[in-house]
C-alpha cells in the first residue's frame, strides 16, 4: 500500500466488522455499549496492546459507551504491582481514561460461590488426577477423551473436597476442579476443562487468602458478566474458547456478555511475545523494557513517538479477521506525519566538517532569526548564533561532485540556512589525505536571503557555530532484527541469532545552543537530518538525544 492511499483511507473508511457488530446490537435494542481492556499484569504493554486499547476505548467512545480497565490477575506466579502501574501509565499516555478500574482477583469470592453452584448442579467435580494425567486423557482431535475415574463423585463429596481445597488441606497439583461437560466434545477445550488449580502462592493483591486460583477460561467470561460488558473483544486465538465462555455464562444464568475476536497485530522486524521481550531485557541485548528499540509503549514514548501517532497507526491498521503482519514502516510513517506538524525545527550536525570563514572577523558574533516550525506559525522564531568557525555535515561537501550536486564543492557556493552565502576556497587535508577543514569566504551582503549581485544559489545546508555548539550524545536507532520475521526461524536457530549489530549507533552531535535547555521527552526535527527526542539519560551539560525516525523512509527504498 502506498502512503498516499493510506492517508485517504484513514479519512473516509467504511465500518470495520466490529463496528458492524455493534450497529447490529444497537438495532436489536442494545442501549449501552460497554467494553474492557483486560491486560494480565505480567509484563509491559507493547504496540499490539496499544492496538487493543485503541480499539476497546475507541469503540466505547464512538458509541457513547464506557471502557473498563480490568487486570486479569488470576495467575499469582508471574504478576506484579510494578506492571499494574506501568500499564496504567501507558493507557493514560495514549490518551484514554477508563470508566472503572477492576481486578479479576476482586471477583474471587463471587467466582468461588459460582463454582459451588455448578458443583451443586452437577456441573463440576473435583478430580484427583494429576494435570499430566488429565492432559493425556483428553484424547485428540479425532479421538474422544477418557472420562476421569473421579468424574461421578457425589455432589456432597465434591462440595466437601472443593471446600477443603480452598482451606489449604491439599498440596499443589494434587486436585483440580473441572467443569463436567463432555469428554467426547469435538472442541477439546470443552472436554471437562479445569476451572481451579491449587497454588500455595501469595498473590500481589489477595495475599495468602487463596490457595486455589481460577483458570483464565473460568474467570474471564464471568468477570465480563459481572461488569456487564456488552462486547468482549479479544484476539483470534480465543475463538476456540468462545463455546466455553458461553457455556459458563449459560449454566450460571448470568448477564450474557459476548466475545468477539479480531486478528492480533504483528509487526515486521520485531518480536512481541512477552517471553521473548523478557529474554532481550534479561540477556542485556537492550538497555531495558523502555529501550527505544523495543516494541513496548514505554519504548515508543522514550524514542519520541507521540500518542497521536500511535493512535493514527492503530486506526490505519484497521481491524482484521485474519492474522497478518504490518510493515514497521507504516508505524514510522505515522510518527513522521505527526511530528512534521508538531515538532520545532533546530539545526544540528551529526557528522561534522569544520568550516572557517576566512573573511569573517575573529571574535565577532551575529544572531540570525530562524523559524521554529514552518507548519505552525504560532511556534514563533528563535535566534541562532553565527561566527567565524562553523560545522557543516560532511555529506554536504564533495571534492569531486557529480553533476547536479548543489551542495558545497571546491569553488562552489552554498546558502547557509537562515544566514550567508559561502564559497569554498580551499580544502585542507591531513597527512592521511582526509579532509579536515574547509576554508571559505562569505558574501557580507547575502544575509537576508539575497546576494550582493542578485545571483541565485541552489543549495541550502544546515550548520552550527563551532564555539556555541552544544555537544550531545545522539543515538541512531535501526531495526533490532535483520530478519523481517524473527519469529519464524530455522529449527536450529533462535530469534537472537538475527540481532542487528547496528541497531544502535552512538555519535557525538553538535547542536545549536538553544537545544542545551532541552528536557527529557522534548521532541525536535533536526533540519535535514531527522526527528529526535531528548532522552532521560541526559545530564546537565551532556544531553542525550534519540532518533525517533528519519526524515524519509530510507529502509523501504533500500529494500525495493
Ligand atoms: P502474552 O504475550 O503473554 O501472550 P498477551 O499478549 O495475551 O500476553 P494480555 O495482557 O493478556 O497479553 O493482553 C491484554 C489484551 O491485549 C488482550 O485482550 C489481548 O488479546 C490483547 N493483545 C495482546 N497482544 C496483542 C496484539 N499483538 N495485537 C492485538 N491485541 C493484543
Ligand atoms: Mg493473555
Amino acid at each position: 500500500m502506498t502512503e498516499e492511499k493510506l492517508v485517504e483511507e484513514g479519512s473516509a473508511r467504511s465500518l470495520n466488522f466490529l463496528e458492524e457488530i455493534i450497529n447490529e446490537s444497537i438495532d436489536r435494542g442494545e442501549k449501552r455499549i460497554q467494553t474492557r481492556f483486560p491486560p494480565e499484569p505480567n509484563g509491559y504493554l507493547h504496540i499490539g496492546h496499544a492496538k487493543s486499547i485503541c480499539l476497546n476505548f475507541g469503540l466505547a467512545k464512538k458509541y457513547g459507551g464506557k471502557c473498563n480497565l480490568r487486570f486479569d490477575d488470576t495467575n499469582p506466579v508471574k504478576e506484579d504491582v510494578e506492571y499494574v502501574n506501568s500499564i496504567k501509565e501507558d493507557i493514560n499516555w495514549l490518551g484514554f481514561q477508563w470508566a472503572e478500574e477492576h481486578y479479576a482477583s476482586d471477583y474471587f469470592d463471587q467466582l468461588y460461590d459460582w463454582a459451588i453452584e455448578l458443583i451443586k448442579n452437577g456441573k463440576a467435580y473435583v478430580d484427583d488426577q494429576s494435570q499430566e494425567e488429565i492432559r493425556l486423557s483428553r484424547g485428540t482431535v479425532t479421538e474422544p477423551g477418557k472420562e476421569s475415574p473421579w468424574r461421578n463423585r457425589s455432589v456432597e463429596e465434591n462440595l466437601d473436597l472443593f471446600q477443603r481445597m480452598k482451606a489449604g488441606e491439599f498440596p499443589d497439583g494434587s486436585k483440580v476442579l473441572r467443569a463436567k461437560i463432555d469428554m467426547a466434545h469435538p472442541n477439546m477445550l470443552m472436554r471437562d476443562p479445569i476451572m481451579y488449580r491449587i497454588l500455595h502462592t501469595e498473590h500481589h493483591r489477595t495475599g495468602n487468602k487463596w490457595c486455589i486460583y481460577p483458570m483464565y477460561d473460568y474467570a474471564h467470561g464471568q468477570s465480563d458478566s459481572i461488569e456487564r460488558i456488552t462486547h468482549s473483544i479479544c484476539t483470534l486465538e480465543f475463538d476456540v474458547h468462545r463455546p466455553l465462555y458461553d457455556w459458563f455464562i449459560q449454566e450460571l444464568g448470568i448477564y450474557p456478555s459476548h466475545q468477539y475476536e479480531f486478528a492480533r497485530l504483528n509487526l515486521t522486524y520485531t518480536v512481541m511475545s512477552k517471553r521473548k521481550l523478557l529474554q532481550l531485557v534479561q540477556q542485556g541485548v537492550v538497555m531495558g523494557w523502555d529501550d527505544p528499540r523495543m516494541p513496548t509503549i514505554g519504548a515508543l514514548r522514550r524514542k519520541g513517538y507521540t500518542p497521536a501517532s500511535v493512535r493514527a497507526f492503530a486506526e490505519k491498521v484497521g481491524v482484521a479477521k485474519r492474522d497478518n503482519v504490518i510493515d514497521l514502516s507504516l508505524l514510522e510513517f505515522c510518527v513522521r506525519e505527526d511530528l512534521n506538524k508538531t515538532s520545532e525545527r533546530r539545526m544540528a550536525v551529526l557528522n561534522p566538517l569544520k568550516v572557517v570563514i576566512t573573511n569573517y572577523e575573529e571574535g565577532k558574533k551575529e544572531l540570525f532569526r530562524a523559524v521554529n516550525n514552518p507548519e505552525d506559525e504560532t511556534a514563533g522564531t528563535r535566534e541562532v548564533p553565527f561566527s567565524r568557525e562553523l560545522y557543516i555535515e560532511r555529506d554536504d561537501f564533495m571534492e569531486n561532485p557529480p553533476k547536479k550536486y548543489f551542495r558545497l564543492q571546491p569553488g562552489g557556493e552554498v546558502r547557509l540556512r537562515y544566514s550567508y552565502l559561502i564559497r569554498c576556497e580551499e580544502v585542507v587535508k591531513d597527512a592521511a589525505g582526509e579532509i579536515v577543514e574547509l576554508r571559505c569566504t562569505y558574501d557580507p551582503m547575502s544575509g537576508g536571503g539575497s546576494s550582493s549581485d542578485g545571483r541565485k544559489v541552489k543549495g541550502v545546508i544546515h550548520w552550527v557555530s563551532a564555539a556555541d555548539a552544544v555537544e550531545a550524545e545522539v543515538r541512531l536507532f535501526d531495526h533490532l532484527f535483520t530478519k523481517e520475521d524473527p519469529n519464524n526461524v530455522e529449527a536450529d536457530k533462535s530469534f537472537l541469532d538475527y540481532l542487528n549489530p547496528d541497531s544502535m549507533v552512538k555519535v557525538t552531535g553538535y547542536l545549536e545552543p538553544s537545544l542545551g535547555g532541552a528536557k527529557p521527552g522534548d521532541r525536535f526535527q533536526f533540519e535535514r537530518v531527522g526527528y529526535f527526542c531528548c532522552d532521560k539519560d541526559s545530564k546537565s551539560g551532556h544531553p542525550v538525544f534519540n532518533r525517533t525516525v528519519t526524515l524519509k523512509d530510507s529502509w523501504a527504498k533500500m529494500n525495493k
